[in-house]
C-alpha cells in the first residue's frame, strides 16, 4: 500500500479512529490485529495508554483549550516533581525549548555553542536562529555521546555554552561537562529530547544543566504528537523564560498578580502548547512506570539475544556505563561496514521489519556545508553513522516480535554469502 492509499484509508468509511489501550481496544473496532510471529514489524508505533481520551474531554468540558490550564500545569508539576526540576514550561515542541534555551544565553553574532555533529537538526537550528554558531565535536565511539575531551579542546574566549545530546536516553559525561562550564563561565543546555526518565548518578537528565530540553514527539518514549518541556533549572533565567514563551509578554507575572497589566517586554514568540496536547500528555506521565518497565524488558530481551553475535565479532550491541540509568529509548546496533549495515536492514525490509538508521551527521548536511565550507574532520562520527541501525522498539512490541527480529539479523550475519 502506497502513502496516497493509506491515507485514503485514513480519512474513508473505515472505523472510526479510537484511542485505547493497545490491541485489544484495536481488536474490538474491527482494527487489525497481526497474528503473533507474523506480519509487519513497524519501527515504531506510540502506545496510547487509554486515558487519553478521557483527559482530552476533561478539558473540553472546562471550556479551556487554550494554553495554561489546568493540564499544562499538572504536566509541569509532574515533571518538576519526578525530575528535580528547577521549573518546567511546557512547550510545543523540544525544538521550541532549544529555541528558548538558545535565545536564553542572548549570542552575540560570532558567539560559539559546543555541539556533536551526531545530533537531530534542531540542536543546531536553534543556535543559529538564535544568532550564535554551532561548533561541531566528535562523539565518543561507545556511548556515541559528545567527546569531552574535545569539548575541552574547542573552547575558546568566544565559546559561551555546552549543548550536549544524551543519545538513546543514555547520559552524557554530565560531571566533567559541568566542572568545564563551571571553570569557563559556560551555559550548558541539555538535549534531553531522548532522555526523559533516564538518569546520571541518580539526578535525572534534564535536571543537571542550567538549561534542559525534553521532547514529547511521537516517536519518543512519552508522546502527545507533537510536544516538548524546557527544564530551566537556573533560578537566574525562570522569569525571562517565562516571558519568552508567552510572545515575549509578561502575562505570567499578570496572572500571578505581580504586574497590574500585561504588555510586550522582550522578543518571545508562541511556544505554549494547547490544553489539548497537555490532556494527552498527562495521561502518558500517569503510566510513565508501567511503559518505562516495558521498555526495559524489551531492550534487555534484545540485548541477550544478541549477545552471541557480538561475542562472534559479528555485531556492536550499545553501551550504558554503570553510572547511567538508560530509559531505553533506542536500541541501536554497529554493524562492521556500511555494506552490512545496509545489507541487514533490506534483508529486515524483505522479511517486513522496519529498521531505519540515522543521522546524517549535520556537518556533512547541505546546511552544515553552507555553515563550515571546510567542516572539522569528525572521524568516529562519519565511521559510526555509516555502521548504525535501530531495530524496532515500541511498548507493543512482543517477546515473538524481538525473537524474530533477532532471528533475521542472526541469519544474514551468519551467512557466507553477506555476513562477515
Ligand atoms: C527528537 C529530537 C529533537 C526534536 O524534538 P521535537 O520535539 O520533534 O522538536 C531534538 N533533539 C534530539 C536529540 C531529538 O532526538
Amino acid at each position: 500500500m502506497n502513502r496516497e492509499t493509506a491515507g485514503e484509508q485514513d480519512r474513508g468509511s473505515g472505523p472510526p479512529v479510537v484511542l485505547g489501550a493497545g490491541p485489544a481496544l484495536r481488536a474490538a473496532i474491527g482494527g487489525a490485529t497481526a497474528a503473533e510471529g507474523t506480519g509487519r514489524i513497524p519501527f515504531n508505533k506510540p502506545y496510547m495508554t487509554g486515558r487519553e481520551l478521557f483527559h482530552i474531554a476533561q478539558a473540553v468540558s472546562f471550556e479551556n483549550i487554550a494554553g495554561d490550564g489546568y493540564f499544562t500545569q499538572e504536566c509541569a508539576r509532574f515533571l518538576e516533581t519526578r525530575f528535580g526540576l528547577g521549573s518546567a514550561l511546557m512547550v510545543t515542541s523540544c525544538t521550541a525549548a532549544l529555541e528558548m534555551a538558545a535565545m536564553l544565553c542572548d549570542l552575540q553574532p560570532g558567539d560559539e555553542v559546543i555541539m556533536p555533529s551526531f545530533t537531530f537538526v534542531s540542536t543546531a537550528s536553534a543556535v543559529m536562529r538564535a544568532g550564535g554558531t554551532p561548533v561541531f565535536a566528535d562523539v565518543r565511539p561507545d556511548t556515541l555521546n559528545i567527546d569531552v575531551d574535545q569539548v575541552e579542546q574547542l573552547i575558546n574566549d568566544r565559546t559561551r555554552a555546552l549543548l550536549p545530546i544524551h543519545y538513546a536516553g543514555v547520559a552524557c559525561e554530565m560531571d566533567r561537562l559541568m566542572a568545564l562550564a563551571d571553570r569557563h563561565d559556560l551555559i550548558v543546555i541539555e538535549d534531553a529530547a531522548q532522555g526523559v526518565n533516564a538518569a546520571h548518578r541518580s539526578r535525572a537528565l534534564g535536571a543537571i544543566g542550567h538549561l534542559g530540553c525534553y521532547s514529547f514527539h511521537d516517536t519518543k518514549n512519552f508522546v502527545c504528537g507533537e510536544g516538548g518541556a524546557l527544564a530551566v533549572n537556573d533560578p537566574a533565567m525562570i522569569e525571562r523564560a517565562e516571558i519568552l514563551r508567552d510572545k515575549g509578554t509578561n502575562r505570567r507575572q499578570f496572572w500571578r498578580g505581580e504586574v497590574d497589566k500585561y504588555t510586550w517586554v522582550d522578543l518571545g514568540s508562541s511556544f505554549v502548547p494547547s490544553e489539548i496536547s497537555c490532556a494527552f500528555l498527562l495521561a502518558q506521565f500517569e503510566s510513565m512506570d508501567a511503559m518505562q518497565d516495558r521498555r526495559d524488558h524489551l531492550w534487555n530481551l534484545y540485548q541477550d539475544r544478541l549477545k552471541p553475535l557480538a561475542a562472534d565479532g559479528l555485531v556492536t550491541l550499545p553501551t550504558v556505563p554503570a553510572d547511567c540509568r538508560s530509559n531505553s529509548h533506542i536500541f541501536q546496533l554497529l554493524m562492521n561496514d556500511e555494506r552490512t549495515r545496509d545489507g541487514v536492514i533490506a534483508h529486515l525490509a524483505a522479511q517486513d521489519i522496519h529498521a531505519v538508521f540515522h543521522y546524517v551527521p549535520l556537518h556533512s548536511s547541505p546546511m552544515g556545508r553552507k555553515l563550515t565550507p571546510d567542516p572539522a574532520r569528525l572521524p568516529v562520527t562519519d565511521d559510526i553513522t555509516g555502521r548504525l541501525v535501530r531495530l524496532p522498539m515500541y511498548y507493543e512490541l512482543t517477546e515473538a516480535d524481538v525473537a524474530r527480529v533477532c532471528t533475521a539479523i542472526d541469519t544474514y550475519c551468519r551467512s557466507p554469502a553477506t555476513g562477515r
